[in-house]
């Protein structure tokens, strides 16, 4: 039998009664734009990740739009970002007329290295030509990046933070939560994030109560007072009432859901410990835990391995095939093969596994079991 890469509809099976009730509580009272449950999802939100504002919006790539709509950010400014990402994260900062500097990524943790930080924002300052303004820490697979170290670095250039916890959504990083991590944070419901809904939807999380109140304007056009009375230049950013409805019902078995993709991590983890010369896991530091969003592997084999994977059943995916600075969509900016090397190596030997909370234990064996027999042949 085929397993799932990530089983939305087992979760739907355990949430099914309270999703259709809550959906039908919203087809009742039809307040389907910034009806009452989008208010408390916000509240419910901020005190989960522990942070003083919650902004839910439309997706995560308008939340991450929105934060530097908020931090102004516009022609002229350089943000630092890592090119192992999902293209939104770099996305934003084009369309906003900004440019991305992309920094390389520690080789263990796969999030961006802040000693390559430090020194980008150096050259760019030096040259004179951007104005260095923000850095966009991405939380990549679920694993916050080392914000201890970023932060003291941004805050000696005067940059802003801005935490994509788009696959983060409910880590912990030195005992504080992924969202709560930078000065602004971006974090994502589409429906195959940690905590996702059906549909695309999103959120910006910030203890900054200006910038909240700047964001929450920025959401509906640029709103003043009213909705017709514009102060500013925004969008339509907000995220549907029954999204809203449904996310309630999962963030309140998400942190049983998190604790079972943890256990799950942990049996991969343990199983591939003996593979060791043949495989790599991003590590995990101490102080860090995961939101697993994904499972994923380094190794030369990855192409025997994914083929063995797949026949017998077990799906796999690449995240992510091409790091930023060689798209298409970025060749603009001038970056050649070598620029960035850990990027370029992670990308040409990464995979990911099956990994969401209702994983089998018998699936799990299934999966260890193909790359058991692979190594051993
Ligand atoms: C998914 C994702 C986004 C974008 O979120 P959407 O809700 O799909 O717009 C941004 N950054 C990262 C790192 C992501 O994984």
């Amino acid at each position: 039998m085929k397993i799932p890469f990530i089983d939305l509809k087992a979760q739907f099976r355990h949430l099914e009664e309270r999703i259709r009730q809550s959906i039908d509580t919203v087809l009742d009272h039809g307040q389907f734009i910034m009806g009452p449950e989008v208010l408390e999802l916000e509240s419910q939100l901020a005190e989960f990740a522990g942070s003083r504002n919650a902004i839910t919006c439309s997706s995560g790539t308008d939340a991450l739009l929105m934060a530097l709509m908020g931090k102004e950010v516009g022609r002229g400014d350089a943000v630092f970002t890592t090119p192992f990402t999902f293209i939104a994260t770099a996305e934003v900062i084009s369309l906003l007329g900004a440019t991305p500097v992309f920094v390389d990524i520690d080789p263990q943790t796969f999030n961006v290295d802040p000693a390559k930080l430090d020194d980008a924002i150096n050259s760019v300052k030096q040259e004179g030509k951007l104005k260095a303004r923000g850095v966009i820490a991405v939380d990549i697979f679920g694993l916050p990046a080392d914000y201890d170290r970023i932060a003291p670095i941004a805050e000696q250039h005067g940059l802003f933070v801005l935490e994509d916890a788009a696959q983060s959504f409910g880590a912990v990083y030195n005992g504080k939560r992924a969202g709560a991590l930078g000065d602004v944070a971006a974090t994502s419901f589409f429906p195959a994030k940690p905590l996702g809904c059906y549909g695309d939807g999103g959120a910006i999380l910030t203890d900054d109560d200006e910038l909240a109140r700047m964001l929450r304007s920025i959401r509906v056009h640029g709103a003043g007072e009213d909705k017709y009375h514009n102060v500013r230049i925004g969008l339509n950013g907000r995220l549907d009432t029954i999204q809203a409805a449904i996310l309630l019902q999962k963030l309140s078995v998400f942190q049983e859901e998190l604790d079972l993709r943890q256990k799950v991590a942990l049996q991969f983890t343990d199983a591939f410990e003996q593979w060791a010369n043949h495989l790599a896991l991003q590590s995990i530091p101490n102080g860090s835990r995961s939101a697993w969003a994904q499972y994923s592997l380094l190794s030369e084999h990855k192409k025997e391995l994914c083929a063995a994977l797949n026949e017998a059943g077990v799906p796999t995916a690449v995240y992510y095939p091409i790091p930023l600075h060689q798209q298409g969509a970025f060749a603009h900016l001038g970056y050649r093969r070598g620029d960035l090397p850990v990027s370029e190596h992670i990308a040409e030997q990464i995979f990911s596994i099956p990994m969401h909370p209702y994983l089998h234990d018998a699936d799990i064996q299934n999966i260890v079991e193909v790359f058991n027999s692979y190594f051993n042949d």
